[in-house]
């Protein structure tokens, strides 16, 4: 169902329920007070006629007189004796039924219907000369209020459904009116749909401001759509572009082995070593490869826990210092410091700054643990080459490597800081990085302990 058709039927069905129960409020209202004014009247004279019946009891003609002296414009009065029976009855009109209500010793009132004629009534006890209680019924005609109750139904009906068809229309204009833009936008993207590349909306000035939050929001989300594409593009061509070295240099070598393999014995040589070492660095590099696509999608198997940093690196540190055949020497203030963080996702994060320090220094690693109140940090040093000041800001770029003729040798990918970005991002740990040429480099990861507290109220 479409909105404006939505919003138009709500609105209606409501205003619908709202008119008619007010209208339904006022009908009974009226009635209600108008048959309790005439109710009320009649009781007043009927209780001034109780009273004079009461000093004229003595003869039927004085009783009758009173009674005809009081006699209503239009109705009847009854007198019952103890037994029912009726003692005395006087009309205005013959046509009247024979009716009356049952003998009743109680003062009341009531509307009565007989043969289809509206009737307020009173019944009233007066005491009669034999010692008997009497039961005095008078009797109006009120046929004149049903009428006007009548009319004021249709007139009810009548507006009730006016007001309807007026709020109808009115809400067809409003919902029109506010759904406008957003069916100017909804038009607008469409264009753009069948448009080629990420083409913007244009906002004018004269939108409304949703009509503007909309279009910019939609605009960012092209831009970001655009950036992702570009991001993703450039990503293939480096990667492409990566794998294309090794592949050529295994292909200029296989020729050559084809030509003078058999007959030289020293291109063999050289062409086995060049092969199977071109073959391990693009192993290399789709296992680099593999393992960043993994982390950006890692988030699935992300399981962030309570962990002892100090037990963790220490955990590290015995297995790559054989690998490395180097010391990493490890300071920390206490033997318990807890972050929270996903073990796997920590576990690759401080290898791959462990490994740049080992590939891009010949002595020892430090790592230092350290605490205040708001943060953990722990620094992996290094005293090897360093990096340029004007390459700090890229080499968290993929693919991006501070000397490429050198970096060719230690074999590396250019990805293992974008990988740690990723997962850093993941973890909400901040990385930051300060390095001298020829003096070394500290890559610092930041913990917030906040994280740590949530986890503990948990
Ligand atoms: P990979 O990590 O995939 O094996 P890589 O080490 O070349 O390859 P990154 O880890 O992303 O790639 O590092 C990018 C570049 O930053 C490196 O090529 C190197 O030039 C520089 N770099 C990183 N860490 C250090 C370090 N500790 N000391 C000096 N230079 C570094
Ligand atoms: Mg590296």
């Amino acid at each position: 169902m479409k909105l404006g058709t939505k919003i138009q039927l709500y609105i209606t069905v409501m205003s619908a329920i709202v008119v008619i129960l007010i209208n339904t409020f006022v009908y009974f209202s009226y009635k209600n007070f108008s048959l309790d004014a005439e109710m009320s009247q009649l009781e007043g004279r009927g209780v001034n006629i109780m009273q004079e019946l009461q000093n004229a009891i003595g003869s039927d003609a004085n009783t009758r007189a009173v009674l005809q002296s009081h006699l209503l414009s239009d109705g009847f009065i009854v007198l019952l004796n103890e037994t029912g029976g009726q003692e005395l009855r006087i009309t205005t009109s013959a046509s009247y039924p024979e009716d009356f209500e049952d003998y009743n010793t109680g003062q009341y009132r009531d509307v009565v219907t007989y043969n289809d004629i509206h009737f307020v009534m009173v019944s009233l006890p007066i005491i009669w000369e034999n010692g008997e209680v009497y039961n005095l019924q008078i009797y109006e005609n009120i046929e004149f209020l049903y009428d006007t109750f009548n009319i004021l139904q249709w007139i009810l009906i009548i507006s009730t459904l006016i007001i309807l068809v007026v709020i109808y229309f009115l809400n067809r204009i409003i919902t029109n009116v506010i759904l406008k833009p957003v069916n100017k936008l909804i038009g607008k993207m469409k264009e753009t749909e069948n448009t080629s590349g990420y083409t913007m909306l244009e906002v004018n000035k004269n939108d409304t401001k949703e009509l503007k939050d909309l279009s910019e929001s939609f605009n960012e989300m092209m831009l970001d759509l655009k950036e992702n594409d570009e991001q993703q593009q450039a990503f293939i061509m480096n990667a492409s572009h990566e794998l294309k070295t090794p592949i050529t240099v295994i292909d200029s070598y296989s020729q050559m082995l084809k030509r003078f393999g058999k007959t030289r014995e020293d291109i063999l040589d050289e062409s086995i070593f060049a092969i199977s070492d071109e073959a391990k660095r693009m192993k290399y590099l789709t296992e680099q490869l593999l393992s960043f696509s993994k982390a950006a999608q890692a988030r699935e198997n992300f399981h962030p826990e309570k962990l002892n940093l100090v037990q963790m690196i220490s955990g590290i540190k015995n297995r790559l210092e054989p690998v490395y055949g180097r010391n990493i020497d490890m300071h920390y203030d206490m033997d318990y410091m807890f972050v929270t963080a996903d073990a796997d996702s920590l576990d690759q994060l401080f290898k791959i700054f462990l490994d740049n320090a080992y590939k891009y220094s010949s002595d020892d690693i430090k790592i230092d643990i350290t605490q205040n109140n708001e943060y953990t940090y722990v620094d992996i040093i290094d005293s090897g080459i360093g990096i340029p000041k004007e390459d700090i800001d890229k080499i968290f770029n993929r693919f991006y490597r501070v000397d490429k003729a050198r970096a060719r040798k230690t074999g590396g990918s250019g990805l293992g800081l974008s990988i740690a970005e990723e997962l850093a991002k993941m973890n909400e740990i901040k990385v930051s990085v300060e390095s001298a040429i020829d003096e070394g480099t500290t890559f610092t990861l930041k913990f917030d302990r906040a994280k740590e507290e949530e986890d503990e109220n948990q």
